[in-house]
């Protein structure tokens, strides 16, 4: 089997990089050493194969005679690219069928089409950045709130990185002495300082303990909070939904028990994403279509990582709050009650309320309430312990998973320290140690792991 790095040497590969579809403009990438002499032979207008780096030209497409399209070629001669190799972004009309009949050209001319992510593997293989800065591409292009872009950015930047590095150049030094007492052999020398050692893999320890919790913040960050709007119908579940979203996407209606499905959707509050999903009430019924809706209810409840608890101030009791609030059986997960339709109510004794839980009071049709009810579903997300911060946040399962690796493997350098054992199981255990934490940045990889990465990404990225 060929090394995929060896590969790319030889190949030219195209993709249409921008969005398919009809648009103002497309964009087709080539990447490799001939997507130069590949484009000119399709190009007319001049020699593109004199021109300067960093230049755009004007010219047009053609099939022999025939114009296929008007377009501006940039050229990147390599090194000075994003994949490092020579690349030539061609910007056509943005028609499907123009896209096609240039990509269908250039793979005439001996371009091949690109697999998913493989300008970005191209990029990480050729040297331009590591994996961890090479994931955080992909991430960047799926961030839909401002802090999974904010996240994204300073991982694509390379700040993650640049943490892990640090804590791996810290115990390769003290790796590297291991071994050296190792090449002594039978003469008993230590040239590491044992406590040193131990001062050290605590505090890394404690590093990778912050990280490992950032993770929960991360996936936050990364994938919303899924936020379940629970409460009987008519409770204005998707009357409050409506507001929060601002558009009508639930059905809204007199009749109790209409919202039988489930409507998701996300708003992002000061940069954190909440995926909403309004339920079908909870209780008890005759109607077999509803009490599917009331099955699958429980069940989203059960994937929720927050419960909105939204009940008619005029229709339920404080007492019988008590009772909905403990058949959510929603354990260790945040409930946070909502009162709606204050507006109805005469009077109301809060206090009362407030006795069975911490209870938001808000009036969905005339938006009373709204930004204090916005802020605590904020207030939520930070208590448990998921506190922003300015410390490097991890969102990777991947990444994750290694960092536990490390982590578990410092454990049993610990252990070898305290029981005396000999170096060269010290060594080891802090070999693994380092393996785990070089395959988050890609100082070690196998194919398997860069096919797995970079098979998620899209073609023409
Ligand atoms: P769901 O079954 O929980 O989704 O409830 P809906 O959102 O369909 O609301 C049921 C009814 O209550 C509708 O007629 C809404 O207009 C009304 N409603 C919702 N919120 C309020 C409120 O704050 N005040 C008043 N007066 N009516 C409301």
């Amino acid at each position: 089997m060929v090394h995929s790095s060896l590969l790319h040497s030889t190949d030219t590969i195209v993709a249409l990089a921008t969005a398919a579809g009809k648009g103002a403009i497309s964009v087709i990438r080539l990447s490799g050493p001939r997507a130069i002499h590949i484009c000119q032979s399709v190009f007319h207008g001049k020699n593109l194969l004199e021109q300067a780096s960093h230049t755009i030209h004007f010219g047009t497409i053609r099939d022999g005679s025939r114009v296929v399209d008007e377009v501006l070629v940039s050229l990147f001669v390599a090194p000075h690219s994003y994949t490092k190799e020579n690349v030539v972004e061609i910007s056509c009309h943005g028609s499907d069928f123009i896209v096609q009949e240039i990509i269908k050209l250039l793979l005439q001319k001996g371009a091949r089409l690109a697999s998913a992510g493989e300008f970005t593997k191209r990029a990480f293989l050729n040297g331009k950045f590591d994996l961890a800065q090479a994931e955080a591409v992909a991430d960047l292009i799926a961030a839909d709130s401002s802090k999974a872009h904010e996240v994204a950015m300073n991982q694509m930047r390379g700040g993650f990185s640049a943490e892990i590095k640090a804590l791996r150049t810290q115990l390769i030094h003290f790796a590297s002495l291991i071994e050296l007492e190792l090449d002594f052999g039978e003469e008993d020398v230590e040239f590491a300082d044992r406590l040193a050692l131990e001062n050290l893999i605590l505090e890394l320890q404690r590093l990778i303990r912050n990280l490992l919790q950032s993770f929960a913040l991360g996936n936050v960050i990364k994938n919303g909070v899924p936020t379940v709007i629970a409460g009987k119908p008519n409770a204005g579940k998707s009357t409050l939904l409506n507001v929060l979203l601002n558009e009508e996407k639930a059905i809204v209606s007199d009749i109790p028990g209409t919202t039988r499905d489930f409507i998701e959707d996300e708003i992002s509050i000061e940069g954190i994403l909440f995926r909403f999903i309004d339920t079908a009430g909870l209780r008890e019924t005759q109607d077999k279509v509803e009490a599917i809706g009331v099955e699958r209810s429980r069940q989203k409840i059960e994937e929720a990582a927050l419960i909105l608890y939204l009940f008619d101030v005029n229709e339920l009791s404080p007492e019988a709050l008590a009772l909905e609030i403990q058949s959510l059986k929603a354990g260790y997960k945040p409930v946070l009650a909502v009162a709606n339709k204050v507006d109805l109510a005469a009077t109301i004794d809060r206090t009362a309320y407030e006795a069975v839980a911490p209870v938001l009071f808000i009036a969905a049709t005339d938006k009373t309430g709204i930004n204090e009810l916005k802020q605590e579903l904020l207030k939520t997300v930070n208590q448990g312990n998921l506190n922003t911060g300015s410390g490097t946040i991890v969102t990777n399962l991947r990444h994750y998973a290694s960092l536990e690796q490390t982590y578990q493997a410092l454990d049993s350098v610990l252990v070898g320290l305290s029981s005396g054992i000999t170096g060269d199981f010290l060594a080891a255990d802090i070999r693994r140690a380092l393996y785990a934490l070089g395959e988050i940045t890609g100082d070690i990889t196998t194919d398997d792991l860069l096919d797995n990465i970079f098979s998620k990404f899209c073609i023409g990225k």
